[in-house]
């Protein structure tokens, strides 16, 4: 067996997610756009609360939060964010307190939003760029309460998430084998790089050989923040390394990551996304979201129309979720 699979196995990890996830072949959207066999990773099936990406992440570090005994978790995201509602259902499950720190103004309770209320969490708004500051000022408030708080980074992305997506990864080449498939190309979303950490790490210790490319639907290659968005991901893949005794080690080089498809922003649907996502409704019946999903998938539909990829080459779109922010977003839909 696989020592880093095995490493795997062995770490704390609190079941959420159903798996493996199906891979769905989107035969209709492949011949409207005349292109390459696209085939898709349904994590947005993963469950909890609905499904997406958070999922697979918060199994370990929900599991790491108990195993240090708290009673409380603290994360924090944009108003519509599905890590956030995501860790309410998982905390509510586990049995914790979920409080989260939302970027801006109070919002009227749609999509997400509401979801977070229903699951129970405690939300803290806060300007935007101090939503990480908000985390660690939140958790001293609440030690100084006598809470035992967990603070969680924005998207899950450490590297005890990222633990989540290098097991992705293991499911889907074993997936790919059993259904006697090979994929050339994967694509998905990139926004605080804990997937991507974990699907290109995944990848080499899987020995996977297509190639990935991460969409960015909000960093700019040399970030918002106060590091390079390449550097941390990188940092964290090599910290999961380390979890996992393995030596292996990546470079920024091993991330492809494509910054064409920004629109005016984070969380601004423009015709990109729109019609992506109404395309792969109609050919597909198939749902992805506003913020994430529909960005990528429109990213996707660009490169096939722009040949980037052989009619006998297979894509596969990994789908991160982000359907439950649909509604909220109706009026820029319609
Ligand atoms: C969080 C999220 C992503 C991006 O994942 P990161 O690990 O934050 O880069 C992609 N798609 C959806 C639906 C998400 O919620």
């Amino acid at each position: 067996m696989n020592s880093a699979a095995d490493a795997l196995d062995k770490l704390p990890r609190r079941q959420f997610a159903k798996l493996p996830t199906p891979i769905d072949e989107l035969a209709n959207l492949s011949r409207a756009l005349g292109g390459p066999r696209i085939l898709v990773k349904r994590d947005d099936l993963t469950g909890l609360a609905t499904g997406g990406n958070k999922t697979r992440k918060l199994e370990f570090l929900i599991a790491d939060a108990l195993s240090r005994g708290a009673d409380c978790v603290i994360t924090a995201g944009g108003p519509q964010s599905n890590h956030c509602r995501q860790t309410a259902a998982a905390a509510a499950i586990a049995g914790l307190a979920c409080h989260l720190v939302l970027g801006g103004e109070p919002q009227p309770p749609l999509g997400n939003l509401l979801l977070d209320e229903l699951l129970g969490a405690t939300i803290h708004w806060t300007p935007k760029p101090r939503r990480t500051a908000r985390i660690a000022e939140l958790a001293d408030e609440l030690r100084a309460q006598g809470r035992r708080p967990y603070p969680i980074p924005i998207g899950g992305s450490n590297a005890l998430g990222a633990l989540g997506y290098i097991a992705a990864m293991f499911e889907l080449v074993e997936q790919l084998a059993q259904q006697g498939r090979a994929v050339d190309h994967i694509l998905f979303a990139t926004s605080s790089g804990g997937t991507q950490a974990g699907i290109v790490l995944g990848a080499r210790l899987a020995s996977f050989t297509g190639r990935i490319t991460a969409i960015s639907i909000d960093q700019t290659p040399d970030d918002q923040s106060d590091e390079k968005f390449l550097a941390g991901v990188c940092r964290e893949a090599n910290a999961a390394a380390a979890l996992l005794g393995s030596d292996a080690r990546l470079t920024v080089a091993d991330f492809a990551t494509n910054y064409d498809y920004l629109g005016a922003g984070y969380g601004i649907v423009g015709d990109l996304e729109r019609d992506a996502i109404r395309m792969l409704a109609r050919t597909e019946g198939l749902l992805v979201g506003p913020v994430y999903t529909g960005r990528a998938a429109g990213a996707m539909v660009d490169l096939i129309r722009r040949g980037a990829y052989r009619p006998d080459e297979t894509v596969l779109f990994w789908h991160t979720g982000d359907d439950a922010a649909l509604h909220a977003y109706a009026s820029d839909l319609v």
